[in-house]
């Protein structure tokens, strides 16, 4: 097929949104009105990339979307509000159901043992593609499977699941930023024809991500101000907070200071705006990155403990990994190796966690010296 592959798709969406038998959730349950009354969870992560599709950051956003959770924790949510709204159908719904084979199964596993019939929506990608997978769901007796069907023909697959946008988003996801910056440039183009202008600044902050990952951050600069030009025109809180942070992030990498802390404040008054506990994190974290780059290590401390609190509210696994990583060099920096050793912890179970395992590693190194240097001084008190 071309535009891009569902079954590469299907395995880089599954490096984010499972872990084990866990997957991602961005809700446990909601009722809807669909089969004459089902309840549904959110799940979170797709193996597609359709033009008309409206799961909006359960697809898009996978990385900063949800939860992880088990079988049985989500098995129990849904159990409990289909009770309290009479329903015998459930599901999870706005993603991609077979994501995550072994939490599916474990999932079946006990709502075979239940009263319910749930009901697995599928594109059908992935047992298309191994008749195992098909073969493997066949016993169950409480479950339907219902396959949407996105179009008759090859052609009309790819025209209707692909965008210019979608189709640099996976080229980006894919690593191949040539290809993605070829698609992002036509998408914006025609994005401004039509007057689509929130999707003009959406896909000039990709671009700009895309920069930044290129360590390009002049270009990153370039395209996070026009996304903040264009957010500030249309009123578009939540894009113009975005840009704000990319830009205060982009001026730290290039130290400059002055203007990373003004874009950080700038941010964390779009973040309280919007009252977005993630992004009030992230800002957080920025200014205290700004403080210590200063050297002022006691305010980046304070930054970084109010950002841990902020993460662990927001329930953002990776902020709260950054937060620790970052609070534990300002105490390093001041050498107090006994207070920096807890969030170096902290950090390397996190990041082991999201499978972040060069981060891991920089956190066991620090920790390895940390313990070190940290022996003469209990031998010696
Ligand atoms: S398959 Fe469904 S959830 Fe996935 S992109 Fe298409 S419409 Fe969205």
């Amino acid at each position: 097929m071309k535009g891009y592959d569902p079954i590469k798709l299907t395995e880089k969406m599954e490096s984010i949104v499972v872990d084990g038998n866990k997957r991602k959730y961005a809700k446990l349950s909601r009722p809807l009105r669909f089969y004459g009354g089902t309840t549904s969870a959110v799940e979170v992560g797709c193996n597609l990339r359709c033009k008309f599709c409206f799961s909006d950051k359960p697809v898009f956003r996978p990385q900063s979307t949800g939860k992880f959770y088990t079988p049985e924790e989500v098995f129990k949510a849904l159990d409990k509000s289909a009770k309290r709204y009479g329903h015998k159908l459930i599901s999870a719904s706005a993603s991609e159901g077979t994501l995550g084979r072994q939490h599916l199964f474990e999932l079946l596993d006990l709502v075979e043992l239940s009263e319910y019939v749930y009901i697995l929506e599928t594109n059908g990608m992935t047992l298309g593609n191994d008749k195992a997978f098909a073969e493997q769901l066949a016993p169950y007796k409480n479950l339907h499977v219902r396959v949407s069907i996105k179009g008759t023909s090859q052609e009309e697959y790819h025209e209707l699941t692909t965008s210019y946008t979608n189709i640099g988003l996976v080229y980006s996801i894919m690593q191949d930023i040539e290809k993605a910056f070829d698609f992002y440039g036509k998408a914006i183009e025609m994005a401004k024809r039509i007057g689509a202008y929130r999707q003009v600044s959406f896909v000039q902050r990709k671009m700009a991500t895309a920069y930044w990952k290129q360590q390009d951050f002049d270009k990153a600069i370039q395209y996070y101000q026009e996304a903040q030009t264009t957010c500030e025109r249309i009123g578009d809180k939540e894009g113009l907070n975005e840009a704000l942070q990319g830009l205060a992030e982009a001026y730290l990498a290039r130290d400059d200071l002055a203007l990373a802390e003004s874009y950080a404040e700038k941010a964390t008054e779009t973040a309280m705006e919007i009252n977005t506990l993630q992004a009030i994190s992230a800002s957080q974290i920025t200014l205290g990155r700004v403080q210590h780059n200063r050297g002022d290590l006691q305010a980046s401390i304070e930054l970084f403990e109010k950002a841990i609190n902020t993460a662990e509210q927001a329930g953002v696994i990776q902020q709260v990994a950054e937060a620790n990583f970052y609070i534990s060099e300002s105490w390093l920096a001041l050498q107090e190796w006994g207070k920096a050793e807890p969030h170096l912890l902290a950090a390397a179970k996190l990041y082991t966690k999201l499978k972040n395992t060069s981060k891991a590693k920089t956190v066991q190194h620090l920790l390895a010296k940390c313990k070190n240097r940290s022996k003469p001084e209990l031998s010696g008190g």
